[in-house]
């Protein structure tokens, strides 16, 4: 087959990508823009998001810098406005945008538990709010939200994390189950250990103890988990919906 036809899958289709602005929603923009699509890059930080919007259009896409905080319905609300008058339509979404506040839970302030079930979990919602009309009207869409391995495990020390990706799981089915019968699929991508600068900072014990229970004996890399929202994305996932894809290494085998 010519390379064109298998590599050029989102040909003419616009994404938004949250957190786009480094790690794994920076690796996802770059392959959906190779694979052709129109990609808008979300997150709080433009000048980041800039540079990133470059290397979608060197990747043979087309990027574009939106400032956008997640756990703001509004911020969310002119974000979507302002790539549909841009580019007309939003056809897949991906929820990427995500962060960590870790203690154990008898430690943990309400604050730090508050702040990230409102930028993982209402985060997803909020941006899913702000698409579903459009993508019910051309009767067409793929939303992908990021969990994690830990939803399905549990992890001492991130009850507040591992809640709201938990949360995301469940939100995936609810809402594949609500709009299938207008062609949209919603999906889940589980990553386990991936290299980024969320996991940097994991003490070497850590990291090791990590590296002994990974079938594969390697990190994820963004890219490993990109390849996956990028199949999600295509229509070759069209019948594809409600599911939960491990990006883990052999991590967990669920
Ligand atoms: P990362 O390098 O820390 O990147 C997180 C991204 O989220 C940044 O682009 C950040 O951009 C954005 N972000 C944070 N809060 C935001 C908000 N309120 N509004 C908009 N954007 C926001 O993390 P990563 O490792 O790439 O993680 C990406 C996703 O994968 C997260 O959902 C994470 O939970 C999930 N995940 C990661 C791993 C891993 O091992 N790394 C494993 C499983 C799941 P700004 O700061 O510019 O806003």
């Amino acid at each position: 087959m010519p390379s064109s036809v298998s590599t050029r899958l989102l040909e003419g289709r616009v994404a938004l990508v949250t957190g786009a602005s480094q790690g794994i929603g920076h690796a996802c923009a770059v392959a959906l823009a190779e694979a052709g699509a129109q990609v808008a890059l979300g997150s709080r930080n433009l000048e980041k998001l800039r540079v990133v919007s470059a290397e979608t259009e060197t990747a043979g896409g087309n990027g574009m810098a939106i400032s956008l905080d997640v756990a703001d319905a509004d911020s969310v609300r002119i974000a979507v406005e302002e790539v549909v008058a841009a580019w007309g339509k939003i056809e897949i979404l991906v929820n990427n945008a995500g962060i960590t506040r870790d203690n154990l839970v008898m430690r943990m302030k309400l604050e730090d538990w508050e702040s990230v079930l409102r930028t993982n979990l209402d985060g997803a919602y909020h941006c899913i709010r702000a698409v579903l009309p459009g993508m019910v009207r051309q009767r067409y869409g793929r939303i992908i939200n990021i969990a994690s391995v830990v939803a399905q495990v549990g992890n001492a020390g991130q009850a507040n994390y591992v809640a709201s990706k938990a949360g995301l799981i469940g939100l995936t089915k609810a809402v594949a189950a609500e709009v299938a019968s207008r062609s949209i699929t919603v999906n889940a991508v589980a990553p386990g250990f991936i290299d980024t600068a969320m996991t940097a900072g994991l003490p070497d014990a850590v990291k090791d103890k990590l590296l002994s229970i990974i079938p594969l004996r390697r990190a994820g890399s963004g890219r490993d988990v990109a390849n996956a929202v990028r199949f999600l994305a295509s229509d070759e996932a069209s019948y594809i919906t409600g599911h939960c894809l491990n990006v883990n290494g052999g991590m967990f085998m669920g």
